[in-house]
């Protein structure tokens, strides 16, 4: 029996798991997927529970019932990965394979920020985790009024558009309550131009920004959180007062990745852009946030990879060589307010352009445009996510980004 083992239940982890379980035959092929717990997270939704949107439960559901029968799942913690020996030890048990898939996803780090833990809980929330996006929207509710900093502390970090998303919501939130007027909105960031390297998409967000009156630091790499002074200093020493801090702390890899010797010395796996295996390892393939692949830690990322993944391990069980096919895909709503969306979709060579999606020409999402169908296009991606792409359907969208139709201009 040859033995495939998935480390990981995440997006990309299950979806994987699930396509090669259809794939290969039960006789000859036992898959084996490990996580630490039972609960699968949605979370994008997480960016909607600080506003009162969605509550933390309705994101949580039982990993059990997106795993399909005839797959071995193990809740147990990954301790380390033995490359050399082709095995697995968890803090209960050994696992060996032939091919390994890495789905550890990233980790909030606040521990390595300055000053954060001092603030932590207090006067600075995240929403990346169902404890961190609770906490925040009691703060949100209790808020009187001030000045609220939306910082991210690093690069890199998952879901880049996921800040951008918060305080426009916070704009709407804090309209909605009838305070606006008392709150100072303001966005801090480490890339130069408010979003990756996407000139015509940052001109878009930065116009948006300007219309809701939300303030900006760019190149913003954090240094320090000072609870006495309130405020985040940037390594350039810009400053930046706050009554309340919402903070993307450090992303890290899990440990299991550094602890195994497997970490590029930034915490993520180094990893063919293109075939999307571990390089140096003949027998080793990474999916999504664990990968520090030049493009976005999404999971429209990770699912584009699962198919790029599947079709490549398929191929070198059956003896081909693994194909170059992924081209960084990634496809990103950004909600500006309740009720509305821009939508992106670039890849490692063509930053995000105007035009519709997924049928050119026709949509019925429209690219770099604010739409009330983008919103809804959000919203259904829930259904998506947990009916068709986690079990490992088919969509019939290709997982490479389709040019046609893309403009450098919006319409008139
Ligand atoms: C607030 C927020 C909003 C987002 N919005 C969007 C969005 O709108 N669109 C989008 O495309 N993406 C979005 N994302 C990003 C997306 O959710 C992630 O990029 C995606 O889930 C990554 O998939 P993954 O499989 O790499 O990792 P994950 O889905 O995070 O899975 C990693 C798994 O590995 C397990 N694991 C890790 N280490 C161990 C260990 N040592 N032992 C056992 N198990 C372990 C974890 O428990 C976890 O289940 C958002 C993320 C956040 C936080």
């Amino acid at each position: 029996m040859k033995k495939i083992v998935v480390l990981g239940a995440g997006t990309g982890g299950t979806a994987i798991a699930n396509k090669l379980r259809k794939a290969l035959s039960h006789d000859a092929w036992e898959i084996t997927v490990i996580d630490k717990d039972d609960n699968h997270v949605y979370q994008p939704g997480l960016l909607f529970v600080p506003f009162g949107l969605c509550s933390v439960n309705k994101l949580i559901k039982s990993r059990k019932n997106y795993i399909s029968n005839g797959i071995n799942f193990v809740i147990d913690r990954i301790k380390r990965i033995d490359h050399e020996k082709n095995r697995v030890e968890t803090l209960d048990g050994e696992f060996e394979y032939d091919w390994l898939i890495i789905g550890t996803g990233c980790r909030l780090a606040p521990e390595e920020n300055e000053g954060l833990m001092d603030e932590w809980g207090k006067n600075a929330f995240s929403f990346y985790t169902t404890e961190t996006a609770a906490a925040l929207s009691n703060a949100m509710a209790s808020f009187s009024g001030g000045k609220l900093v939306m910082c991210v502390a690093e690069l890199p970090f998952k879901c880049p558009v996921a800040p951008i998303e918060f305080i426009f919501l916070a704009d709407w939130y804090f309209k909605q309550k009838g305070m606006r007027n008392k709150v100072k909105l303001h966005l801090s960031t480490p890339f130069p131009k408010c979003m990756p390297n996407w000139p015509k998409g940052s001109d878009v967000i930065i116009a948006a920004a300007k219309s809701k009156n939300i303030s900006l630091s760019t190149d913003f790499a954090l240094q320090e959180v000072n609870k006495e002074g309130k405020y985040v200093l940037s390594y350039s020493g810009e400053k930046i007062e706050y009554d309340l801090l919402v903070i993307i702390p450090t992303n890290a890899g899990d440990e299991v990745i550094v602890e195994s010797g497997m970490d590029d010395g930034s915490t993520f796996i180094p990893t063919d852009k293109h075939t999307l295996k571990a390089l140096n390892h003949k027998n080793i393939y990474v999916v999504g946030d664990a990968t520090n692949i030049p493009t976005s830690k999404a999971g429209s990322v990770a699912h584009y990879e699962a198919e790029i993944i599947t079709h490549n391990l398929l191929g070198e069980i059956n003896g081909r060589e693994p194909e170059p096919k992924y081209d960084g895909h990634s496809t990103c709503y950004i909600v500006s307010e309740k009720g509305k969306a821009f939508l992106v979709d670039f890849n490692y060579d063509t930053e995000p352009l105007f035009g519709k999606y997924p049928i050119p020409g026709i949509g019925p999402f429209s690219l770099l445009k604010e739409t009330r169908m983008n919103w809804m296009g959000k919203l259904g991606f829930e259904w998506l996510y947990w009916n068709v792409l986690l079990p490992g359907k088919n969509t019939f969208l290709p997982p490479t980004l389709v040019k046609a139709g893309k403009k450098e201009q919006p319409d008139l």
